[in-house]
């Protein structure tokens, strides 16, 4: 702000200036070698401290359908198959319950931060009322569970069980499947629906396994350890304890206000600070959603949604939030634009100049929020808004003027040491009681690396094999060479991150609208054919590119492999090349028209 009140106007040079010191400061050569898989001495971070787990003995029978992931992909999967009429569904989890994501992440303060209106799957057919604009974890959780239970889902599941097997049997047209806990049994079809972010990651970090004091991932909170419990009650007996948490991403956000108010005193080491915006929670008005709730509601949020964030011309913005707000100032920008200057260039250059102005209308809260000039200065982020998961939170800033709260930047190096007492930052020690790792999950390892088990198609040939130079499929779903069996995440498809369970939904929609088909016309197979497996390759890399995330422009994280320079499987790791709402307008014409062309029924 200039003295006057008015905006200054940004020096958009000094700004692309400034991006790239930062980003260079952090560029590192072991890119996602730098993180610790946690196996050997570090396999105890992934215990399950929620459910205890339950001897049983193993099963032997055939199912017509196996999904693997009891969270939302496999949910929505299994109730749209249970809808299509197939009755014997046996979802696979590694946990002890429904939920994937919201099983895990119970750590406090954790809620959604897409609008629950469209975040959370299936509202219209279980009838919840989301009780807040962003629900908390608890209520996802249950929602899960009632998902579960409404669709009969638990009669046939397999907790804190994960596949170890998985092959085609080309005799018996099915696949056999092998378990952790000594199953062995068969299904005509198999879903998986893994996760991008499921498997704990630790920062690679010397002298992590020195550490003598308590720590854990925060994907595996330890309430025993610092009172409270996920619906928020105070973490009381963190009030003696020097506590650290390691990573500033958007758990970190959620968390840190839990944590400032509780521990005697806070160190919060940040190598990269996280954009964060105004959230606005509040709560639903059970009056206001009678009214809207007419039938096809939740399919027309989504839809608004996400032509809204995706730059569609949806004449109304019903969500209203942070993801939609930056997609209509981009739109504003345009709009001013004259007819005849409408260009590729000028659109990419209207979406920078939107992204200068939020970028510095979040860094200016920081400013106003903290109250310690060098703490505030710190906590701003220099990147465009999309390089990092965008946060949004009405009290993480806040949390830095709690007396005990400090915010410990490692200007981009990260923190240097763990010793048996403390973590070091700068030849600094900083002695502490108890270490929480904040560092997020594996992504952009192989995906049988994440999944735990590598699927064997027809011929013995393995997924790994058929994807050593990168994913391919057709939809984001089918693979040729891997007959009945489908995938369901958003890559390759629409690609929608910033609201993945619409991504789950439609999937899990055409899925059983597929297997309806083949169970109706006898087919014991459907697989798609190499041809329009290649098709689809080929359309996809005829589109713009990787999100804007994904560039090696951006401060290095998950979303550009660490700001290594973009790989042939990189490259594949795109969506539908019109957009996301093309692409859904697309997957429901394609899956009406009953043929379902490029897929082979035998
Ligand atoms: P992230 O991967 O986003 O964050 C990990 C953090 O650890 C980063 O701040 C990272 O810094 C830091 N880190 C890594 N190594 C070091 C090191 N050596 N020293 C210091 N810091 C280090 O994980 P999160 O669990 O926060 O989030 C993962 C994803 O889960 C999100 O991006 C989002 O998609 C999802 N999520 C969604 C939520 C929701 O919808 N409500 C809430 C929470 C998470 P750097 O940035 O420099 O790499």
């Amino acid at each position: 702000m200039a003295a006057d009140g008015s905006k200054a106007a940004i020096d958009k040079e000094a700004l692309r200036r400034k991006y790239r010191q930062e980003r260079d400061k952090r560029l590192r050569p072991d890119g996602n070698a730098q993180y610790l898989e946690l196996k050997g001495q570090l396999a105890h971070y992934l215990d399950d401290p929620y459910t205890p787990r339950v001897e049983r003995e193993p099963v032997t029978d055939h199912v017509t359908f196996a999904f693997i992931g009891g969270g939302f992909a496999g949910l929505v999967t299994g109730a749209r198959l249970t809808e299509a009429g197939v009755r014997d569904i046996r979802i696979i989890e590694k946990g002890g319950d429904f939920g994937g994501t919201w099983y895990w992440n119970r750590y406090p303060g954790a809620k959604c931060d897409t609008a629950s209106m469209v975040y959370m799957p299936l509202l219209e057919e279980t009838g919840h009322m989301p009780t807040e604009k962003y629900a908390h974890a608890p209520e996802i959780l249950a929602h899960c569970q009632r998902i579960g239970r409404q669709y009969g889902l638990y009669d046939n599941a397999l907790f804190h069980t994960e596949v170890s097997a998985l092959e085609w049997d080309e005799a018996a047209t099915r696949w056999r499947i092998e378990t952790n806990r000594g199953d062995r049994f068969t299904a005509q079809f198999v879903g998986m629906g893994t996760g991008p972010l499921h498997v704990p990651k630790l920062p690679g970090i010397p002298g992590v396994e020195d550490f003598r004091g308590h720590s854990f991932h925060t994907s595996r909170w330890d309430y025993d350890y610092t009172g409270g419990d996920p619906s928020g009650a105070p973490l009381e007996k963190l009030a003696d304890k020097r506590v650290a948490i390691i990573g500033t991403g958007a758990t970190s956000v959620q968390c840190v206000p839990h944590l400032a108010r509780a521990c005697a005193e806070l160190f919060v080491f940040q190598r990269t600070p996280s954009s964060v915006d105004v959230r606005d929670n509040r709560p639903i008005d059970a009056d206001w959603f009678a009214e809207i709730a007419t039938p096809g509601w939740q399919q027309r949020w989504l839809e608004n949604f996400t032509d809204n964030q995706t730059g569609g011309q949806a004449s109304e913005d019903l969500v209203q939030d942070g993801w939609t707000d930056l997609a209509r100032r981009i739109r504003t920008k345009i709009m001013q634009l004259p007819p005849d200057q409408i260009t590729p260039q000028n659109m990419l250059a209207a979406w920078e100049d939107a992204d200068f102005e939020k970028m510095e209308e979040i860094r200016a809260r920081a400013e106003a929020i903290v109250n310690d000039p060098e703490t505030a200065e710190n906590l701003k982020a220099w990147y465009r808004q999309l390089c990092k998961r965008p946060c949004f939170h009405d009290a993480y800033l806040q949390a830095f003027n709690e007396p005990g709260t400090h915010l410990i930047d490692t200007d981009g190096k990260g923190v240097e040491r763990i010793t048996a007492t403390g973590v070091v930052v700068a030849g600094t020690e900083y002695p502490v009681d108890c270490i929480i790792y904040a560092s997020g999950f594996e992504v952009g390892t192989e995906y049988h690396r994440r999944a735990g088990f590598d699927l064997k198609g027809r011929n013995g040939k393995l997924l790994s094999e058929h994807w050593s130079e990168g994913m391919r499929t057709k939809h984001g779903i089918h693979v040729h060479g891997f007959p009945n069996a489908f995938i369901v995440q958003p890559t390759q498809g629409a690609n929608l991150i910033s609201n993945v369970p619409h991504n789950l939904t439609e999937s899990g929609r055409t899925i059983a609208a597929i297997v309806q088909h083949a169970l109706a016309n006898g087919a014991s197979e459907v697989e798609v054919t190499a041809e329009a497996e290649q098709a689809w390759i080929d359309l996809l890399l005829t589109g713009s590119g990787r999100m804007i995330g994904a560039s090696p422009d951006c401060t290095p994280g998950y979303y550009n492999n660490e700001g290594q320079e973009p790989t042939a499987e990189s490259r594949l790791r795109v969506g539908y090349p019109a957009g996301a709402s093309a692409y859904f307008r697309y997957l429901k014409g394609w899956r009406d028209k009953g043929d379902f062309d490029g897929l082979a029924f035998t």
